[in-house]
């Protein structure tokens, strides 16, 4: 129901009369309003997130942020992560910055008793965090939030050496940038994709891309996967670097849980 008065609708007509039918392209004015680009690279690079847009301060000014180098990690407690996650049918971005996999609602992990739906998972190289100052050539990160909006990443290095069918089936079918590729027919189940041991390192901590929101949950896996030279150039001749460099640790906490 419109309970503006008579007056607002009739100037609200006149303004779309106008732009529907004005000859000056309204377009690149309603552009300007989109977020700005960001990139790894050249002016927009990680070290000037920060200045590109006001939502983006705390990757600038945020003493909380990711990656870090995982170093000095005390023994936390010994709960492992419960992973719950069930095949979904196959739905991949290529969002122009990473290779994204979306995941339909019915999977989670519970982490200290708190679930977490997961919600996608996607890839970076090298790899974000950094273990005793040592890169994979890849990272995976599984995204998951809770009910509260909360959110808690699990990530999990990969490392050169046996190829792995997941990301096989996954690199098959990228669609081109700023495309979904939605496969029929195909499934793929994230808990494919973990390793054996469910041991991990906990911090707290932020996305790793703008906003660089913080508060984020981290649980970065001790135990790597590992990918083929094949699978890592594939995905590196889309996106030669899509990492964003390690952030100061300011004294953060990092536990491990399990041996
Ligand atoms: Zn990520």
């Amino acid at each position: 129901m419109d309970l503006r008065p008579q007056w607002q609708k009739n100037i609200f007509l006149v303004l779309a009369f106008t732009l529907i039918f004005s000859p000056i392209p309204s377009v690149p004015s309603f552009a300007q309003v989109k977020t700005p680009d960001w990139s790894y690279g050249g002016a927009e690079n990680p070290t000037r997130w920060g200045e590109l847009d006001n939502n983006f301060a705390l990757c600038e000014s945020g003493k909380d942020q990711s990656p870090i180098n995982i170093v000095d990690a005390v023994q936390g407690n010994p709960a492992q992560i419960v992973f719950n996650y069930k095949p979904t049918p196959l739905e991949i971005v290529n969002n122009g910055r990473t290779v994204q996999v979306n995941y339909a609602p019915g999977s989670s992990v519970t982490i200290n008793g708190k679930q977490y739906a997961l919600l996608q998972f996607h890839f970076h190289t090298p790899s974000e965090h950094t273990i005793e100052g040592n890169a994979s050539a890849m990272e995976l990160h599984l995204v998951h939030r809770n009910t509260a909006g909360e959110l808690s990443v699990v990530g999990v290095m990969m490392n050169k050496g046996t190829a792995n069918p997941v990301i096989d089936k996954i690199w098959q079918h990228i669609p081109s940038t700023q495309k979904t590729n939605t496969v029929s027919g195909q499934t793929i189940n994230a808990a494919d994709l973990l390793p054996k041991s469910k041991a991990y390192f906990s911090y707290s901590g932020s996305l790793t891309t703008p906003p660089c929101s913080e508060s984020v949950k981290w649980n970065v896996l001790t135990e790597p996967i590992t990918v083929s030279s094949e699978e890592i150039d594939t995905f590196e001749k889309l996106y030669q670097v899509n990492a964003r460099p390690v952030q100061p640790t300011n004294d953060r906490k990092i536990e491990l849980h399990g041996n």
